[in-house]
């Protein structure tokens, strides 16, 4: 039995052998897994023990961001051979499901998701996986980077829903990961100019090194006047929430401009006050995301154009062996650390 990382329940991390249902079926591929980013949301299992109806009541492996190497592929796969390096897609949904079939496979309520209970993840040195949601990368793409399409498919997705249109002005309230990933798909699909709203100066001055990435403290400016003042008292022609803070959510139809669109991405803990009059005074558009579909290819095909780099945003790369000081570094939240990786030992 392979030594995988498992939360043993709320607080409580091991590296130790785990029986995992590892059988191949003839669409499946199985892949040694090499690079694996630590998430908010595994994080969170380790430090709560759930998030919202997901309660970890078993053993179970972390992880679900990660790349690695096709070491076997079922019977009736044919775009993907051994040897090929990959990203995987950590939702499988059921493909005959009413979701599926509309093309939302990720609010399929069958979904099956690495590292979410009951679901074992991805942090033990091999996984089977469909080969349909499994994706070459590119020889420009390094392990590390197909490990961070996860997060960023987030961002994909919240930059679909935006209906970007070329020229836009975009706005990010938070500069957490997924805030920042937006920023840089925001861009990637149209915008203009992004600006990013904080409080933390660490966390802008990250994502503020882009170009095309405006920042602002709102410690020192409140959101809504530093983009009343960039855009001439217009607004953001898109505003994606990326905070989860209620009083950020109450102020966001003040960001955007009249006819404009708002894109709720964070998720806030417990039920939060939205300003309703706000959004019908301006006409706004009001989209939400949950994870992702369709986008995995797309961003894989961003990176490997050039035209996003997310290495800036690996703060810190750990070797598997030291995974548990990792969680503890990623639960300490420094406001300097956005994506702490974990490597698994070459085979
Ligand atoms: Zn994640």
């Amino acid at each position: 039995m392979p030594t995988s990382l498992v939360l043993e329940r709320k607080g409580e991390l091991s590296l130790r052998d785990i029986a995992l249902d590892q059988t191949l079926t003839p669409t499946d591929v199985r892949i040694a897994v090499r690079t694996v980013g630590v998430c908010g949301s595994d994080v969170h299992y380790y430090t709560h023990g759930k998030i919202g109806p997901f309660v970890v009541t078993e053993p179970m492996v972390l992880g679900h961001e990660a790349s690695g190497v096709v070491i076997e592929v079922g019977a009736q796969v044919t775009h993907l051979k051994v040897g090929d390096r990959v990203c995987m897609e950590p939702g499988i949904p059921d493909p005959t499901s009413r979701a599926s079939k509309l093309g939302i496979y990720n609010v399929d309520p069958a979904v099956r998701f690495w590292a979410t209970p009951p679901i074992h993840g991805c942090l033990t040195p091999e996984v089977v996986h469909p080969a349909a949601f499994t994706y070459l990368l590119p020889d420009n793409v390094s392990f590390a980077e197909g490990a961070m399409v996860e997060p960023f498919a987030i961002g994909m997705q919240a930059a679909l829903r935006a209906r970007i249109q070329p020229g836009d002005i975009g706005m990010v309230v938070g500069a957490g990961p997924i805030g920042m990933m937006t920023a840089l798909a925001a861009l990637a699909g149209g915008c203009a100019k992004v600006y990013v709203a904080d409080l933390a100066q660490p966390k802008l001055d990250i994502i503020g090194a882009y170009p095309g990435i405006e920042t602002i403290n709102i410690r020192n400016t409140p959101a809504d006047e530093a983009i009343a003042k960039a855009t001439g008292g217009w607004g953001a022609d898109v505003v994606f929430e990326c905070s989860g803070a209620a009083p950020a959510i109450l102020g966001l139809p003040k960001l955007a401009r009249p006819g404009g669109g708002i894109v709720l991405v964070g998720m806030p803990v417990d039920p939060v006050p939205f300003d309703i009059v706000g959004l019908q005074a301006k006409e706004l558009r009001v989209d939400t995301v949950f994870r992702y579909a369709n986008v995995y290819d797309r961003a894989v095909s961003l990176i490997a154009a050039g035209k996003v780099d997310l290495t800036p945003l690996i703060s810190l790369t750990m070797p598997f062996a030291d995974s548990i000081a990792a969680f503890d570094r990623a639960a300490e939240g420094r406001e300097t650390d956005v994506k702490i990786q974990i490597e698994m030992p070459a085979a």
